[in-house]
This record gives C-alpha cells, structure tokens and sequence, in this order.
C-alpha cells in the first residue's frame, strides 16, 4: 500500500509537469486563429501582413529567451521573386524569422515550418477560380505548421533539461514561391550546415485525417529513422515516407545532406483556397501530432549526430 502510494504520488508529479509544457490544443488555436485572421490579408510575400506575421513569430521567439540568429537579429532579409498573375515578375523584400536555443552542444536541431501564404490570391498558385482580390487565409497551409513550430520552441526553451543538442528554429518566408526562404538559408546559413543532425519540417499538420493519419517523409534520409522511431507510442495514427525532398522546405535541407522529417496531414478540398480556414483546423490532433514529433527528436538525441542517407528511387 505504501508503495502504491508513493508510486501513484511520484506518478501525479510528473503529470503535472508534463501537463504544463506538453503541445496545448488552446495555445495552437490561438497562434492559427492569430496568423489566418483576415487581418493578416493571407501573408503574401512581400505585403505588410507578411512582415506582421513576421513579427508575430519573433516576439514569440524572444519570450521564449531564444537568441536572435539572423543577421539582422532574428530576421534574415533575402530578395523573392514573386511571379504575378496579372503584373509583369516582381521583386519582393522578406524574410526568415530565426531564432537559437543553446544548450552549449556541438551539434544542432534545426526545427521549421513556412510562415508566408498566398496573400490576395495575386502570387500565383491559388486553386480558386477567380483567386484575385480573395483573402487566402492559409490556417492549414501554414499557420498550423507555425503554431507547431512555436510549440516546440516552447517547449525545449520552458522546460528545464539542458537537451545534448541545440536547437533552431526558423520560420520560412516565401515558400509559396519555390522554398525561397529554406534555399536561402542553407546557401547562406547563420550556423555551419555541418553541425546540423537533422531537420524537422511542418507543412500542413491542422487537417488530421483518422482514416490516413499523418505522413511522416524523410524516414529513408537516414538508416537510423526506423530505431528513432520504435519508442513513439500515440493514438494518433502515422505513417512514413523515405522521400526526403518534395513539396516544401526540408527539401532545401536534403539537398545539402542532411536528415529530414516532414510532417504533413494531407491535401484536401480547401488546398490553397480563400476557404483554408482556422475554424477548420483539428488543434487538439495537432497537439497530438507535435507530440509524436517531440518523442522522435527525444529518442534522436539519444544517438550522436545522424547520418545522411541518400534515398533511392
Ligand atoms: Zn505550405
């Protein structure tokens, strides 16, 4: 009885103290809510509600203690291109948001998701009829691999183990646009690509399908995923992928050699419509989802840095 006790004691501790730092199904619904509000016109690249969402990410990453890893602070500014549906090509100043828990360790974690979306519709790429002038408010595609990103960072930041790894986190700009913003920062990284052991993209994680499930890709990057993996238990339903590239910016990260999941809930009828909406976001499955993510990269730091693996086709 006594010991039962104690266990039970020592069990509620440490629930309580999951409980405050586990992915909150509330704080995630509050960042998508924020960064897919019509206020936000959708993030186009280059619009002032792309710099507001810019600077939404940073005040998060600065209550977080995060140090500023940019090179102007926590933002690196690039020039994207932005092809117009109805104007001739433009030129367009934004940014990546980038911000560096140090844990003083020689290798580190990169952690990202794309903060910028389709705008008004005027970028290109839009799957409505007549996108022009539509608010494309982009809660799936990608406020909700944003909220997951500032989960994480949330997390290893508030939580008080010093991790074996380090871990940045950055905020792409301009992914709608080719992976502007990832291909940027590893042709002009702000820490040496060679410290990096792997990266973790969030691309779409808000529509959680029971019947699918979440795609984990990137799982041939490395021949180490598979004994990663073998721990992570969850009620949420996943599945891996070996391919290491396509479709959004771990593929940046893959060219260069380096390991990559990409965490993904799949297509669906609003994919890049003015209809991909907050109200439609599962956030208590996304919490599910962060969750699965957070017991990968616990289980990878246990190993030293990864090893690349190629995948064959
Ligand atoms: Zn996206």
């Amino acid at each position: 009885m006594k010991y039962l006790f104690s266990t039970l004691f020592l069990f509620s501790i440490i629930n309580v103290s999951a409980q405050t730092i586990s992915p909150s199904p509330e704080i995630i619904s509050k960042h998508i809510y924020k960064l897919a509000s019509d206020k936000m016109k959708g993030r186009g690249t280059g619009g002032k509600e792309n710099a507001k969402a810019a600077s939404y990410v940073e005040k998060e990453f600065k209550k977080y203690k995060l140090k500023p890893l940019g090179t102007d602070g926590f933002r690196q500014e690039f020039i994207a291109k932005v092809r117009r549906v109805v104007v001739p090509d433009s030129l367009r100043k934004t940014q990546n948001v980038i911000g560096f828990l140090d844990n003083g360790a020689e290798f580190t974690i990169v952690i990202g998701a794309h903060f910028d979306h389709l705008g008004l519709g005027n970028q290109g790429s839009s799957k409505d009829d007549h996108p022009e002038g539509k608010i494309h408010n982009g809660a799936d595609d990608n406020a909700s691999g944003v909220a997951g990103l500032l989960e994480l960072a949330r997390y290893f930041s508030g939580n008080d183990t010093k991790e074996p790894y380090n871990f940045l986190f950055i905020a792409f700009g301009a992914e709608e646009l080719g992976l502007l913003g990832s291909k940027h920062f590893v042709n002009n990284p702000t820490l040496p690509l060679s410290k990096i052991s792997f990266m973790c993209n969030m691309d779409m994680i808000g529509r959680y399908n029971p019947d699918r499930g979440v795609g984990i890709g990137g799982f041939g990057t490395s021949d180490q995923w598979p004994e990663i993996f073998k721990p992570v238990k969850s009620d949420i339903k996943f599945f891996t992928d070996a391919a290491g590239s396509g479709g959004s910016d771990h593929g940046s990260f893959y060219a260069k050699q380096i390991p990559v999941l990409f965490f993904h809930t799949g297509g669906h009828d609003d994919y890049h419509k003015p209809t991909d909406d907050a109200e439609k976001v599962d956030f208590k499955a996304e919490a599910g989802i962060l969750n699965i993510e957070f017991q990968i990269i616990q289980s990878a730091m246990m190993l030293p840095k990864l090893k690349f693996t190629e995948v064959k086709n």
